[in-house]
């Protein structure tokens, strides 16, 4: 076995599988370069858990905050004004004032070349 580095984290948390840890534990055996990497590992993790654990200064996951009372008393009246808004003054028609529709289309006829006033059917059977 070449030095098994990438194993040494396992080996020294238990996680290998046992053919895998009796092959790093014969390798420990004789190789003191492994050794000495499997001490600095466990001096590293035993550093790190010797850590105090500190809570954070402010909360890291915000408060859900409800909205105020007079956000939703606001939101109800708007759309309670706003339906009875539609239900009052419905959209009324608007009325088309024919004769200047058709005087428009005359001006445009005589300005635009190509256009033509458009006839009724001709003839019939
Ligand atoms: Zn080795």
């Amino acid at each position: 076995m070449t030095h098994p580095s990438e194993l040494l984290s396992s080996f020294l948390d238990g996680e290998l599988v046992p053919e895998d840890h009796a092959a790093v534990a014969a390798h420990l055996g004789r190789c003191s370069a492994c050794t000495a990497d499997l001490d600095g590992l466990a001096r590293v993790r035993d550093w790190i858990r010797g850590l105090p654990i500190e809570e954070p200064p402010v909360p890291l996951v915000p408060t859900l905050r409800r909205p105020p009372r007079w956000a939703w008393a606001a939101a109800s009246a708007a759309a309670a004004a706003l339906a009875v808004g539609l239900v009052v003054s419905p959209a009324q028609p608007q009325e088309v004032d024919l004769n200047m529709l058709a005087g428009q289309h005359t001006a445009r006829v005589g300005v635009v070349p190509g256009l033509s006033m458009a006839r009724g059917p001709v003839g019939g059977p």
